[in-house]
């Protein structure tokens, strides 16, 4: 089916006006420095489904650099250039108000790969070869932005008709072996759209290509999987993951997704606790494992100390929760003060222990009137009394032993 692209590009529903003009103003540029220019990738891809744009995703035939410093000459902003990568990041002036604030800008370019698994090595050469370096055919076509080309389709690889198909289908034989993480992507495309990932492909994610996950870094395997957490089907990623057999060759301890804590992923938390996906999804994921498991899985997939500490914070927790049920709430605000909130949110939803829901709510706010000040002005010498005395306020409070500030005032009479 032919769609007129032109009408596409200037479909407000699919891609903003504001984001219309800046492009109007790129391509402008381009064509006074005599550069093709064309939109690539997602952003073919999702205006051919009739979808809203996120990203510009700019590709010229010449020199990226050069446009990014002429357009930051004629506009303003900042520009980082790759020299290595023939791209740039150009900061765009605050005045466009536009989000993202920032755009990349890229040299069409070749990619060869030295070994499975490394970074390609990259020569500036044509559109069509730019094309050729992508992963799957339906983000591998470009339409063409300036002068009388406006709105013309290169589809070299038939992404089109994969689209119409709802096949993902990688370029070429070597694909997965060259860059494993292509296999991650194929499963968050296929369930993102409903596609299938086409046979010919299905049958390329072989022992040989799963083996190269290996050879990944931690980092690249994370971005990958960070990527899946934040979309909304992360669940039916992560069980396609597993079907596919990907766990073991990225960690032998990974296990598959526990299916009943699927529902949870969905962060919609109204509790004032800093919400993140990734984190949850991991947590999620994880915590049912062993300690030794976690910590080598976090180092595996090089999680940030934070990450670590959550998802260790949830699974300890968890572990704990048959000796604390039942105890006091004073005896729960101490346990739990050092985890962090999304770890405790976590256990909550997959325990359903109302006293975790009591302690993000209410018992984690609750705090003694009188404060270290206040000692020192009672002639109280500073030590670790003024901790005791405080701690022993707070959890009169939080057990309901006073609950005034009078009766607390006679509390702290007795404990002087
Ligand atoms: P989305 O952000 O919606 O997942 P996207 O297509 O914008 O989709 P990006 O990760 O921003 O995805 O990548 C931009 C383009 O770069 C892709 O459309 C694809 O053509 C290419 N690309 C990204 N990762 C790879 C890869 N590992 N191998 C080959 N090409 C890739």
């Amino acid at each position: 089916m032919q769609k007129d692209l032109t009408s596409l590009l200037r479909d407000p529903n699919l891609i903003p006006s504001e984001k219309q003009n800046l492009l109007s103003e790129i391509t402008a540029q381009t064509e006074t420095l005599g550069m093709p220019c064309y939109v690539v990738g997602g952003f073919v891809r999702d205006l051919l489904l009739g979808q809203p744009i996120n990203d510009l995703d700019i590709v010229v035939e010449g020199d990226a650099i050069a446009l990014g410093k002429s357009l930051v000459e004629k506009y303003g902003g900042n520009l980082t250039p790759h020299y290595k990568f023939h791209t740039a990041i150009w900061d765009l002036p605050s005045s466009f108000n536009l989000y993202p604030s920032s755009l990349d800008l890229i040299t069409a370019r070749s990619e060869t790969y030295s070994q499975p698994g490394a970074l390609p090595t990259i020569k500036p050469s044509t559109i069509e070869d730019d094309l050729r370096r992508r992963d799957f055919t339906i983000n591998a076509m470009a339409i063409r932005l300036d002068g009388s080309h406006f709105g013309e389709l290169l589809d070299p690889l038939n992404g089109q008709a994969d689209l119409e198909e709802k096949a993902i289908r990688v370029l070429h034989p070597r694909s997965f072996i060259d860059d494993p993480t292509r296999i991650f992507r194929a499963v968050r495309y296929e369930q993102r759209y409903s596609f299938i990932l086409h046979s010919s492909s299905f049958t390329l994610i072989s022992p040989e290509s799963l083996a190269v996950i290996q050879t990944l870094s931690g980092e690249r395997i994370r971005h990958e999987l960070d990527l899946i957490f934040e979309e909304d089907n992360s669940h039916q990623m992560i069980v396609r993951l597993g079907e596919l057999d990907v766990f073991k060759w990225i960690h032998p301890e990974l296990r598959a997704f526990n299916g009943e804590y699927s529902d949870f992923l969905e962060m919609d938390t109204s509790l004032d606790v800093p919400a993140s996906r990734t984190t949850m999804g991991y947590m999620l994921w994880l915590m049912d494992l062993s300690e030794a498991a976690i910590l080598s899985i976090a180092r595996r997939l090089n999680f940030s100390s934070d990450l670590t500490h959550s998802v260790w914070g949830a699974s300890q927790l968890k572990k704990s929760l048959p000796f604390l049920v039942n105890s006091k709430p004073s005896v729960w605000a101490f346990a739990l003060e050092k985890l962090p909130l999304l770890s405790i949110y976590a256990v909550y939803l997959v325990s359903g222990e109302k006293a975790l829901l009591d302690y993000l709510s209410f018992w984690r706010h609750v705090k003694s009137h009188t404060t270290g000040d206040d000692l020192k002005a009672r002639g109280l010498e500073p030590g670790p009394r003024y901790g005791e005395i405080l701690t022993k306020l707070r959890a009169a409070w939080l057990d309901g032993e006073v609950n005034s500030e009078k009766e607390e005032k006679e509390l702290l009479n007795r404990l002087l």
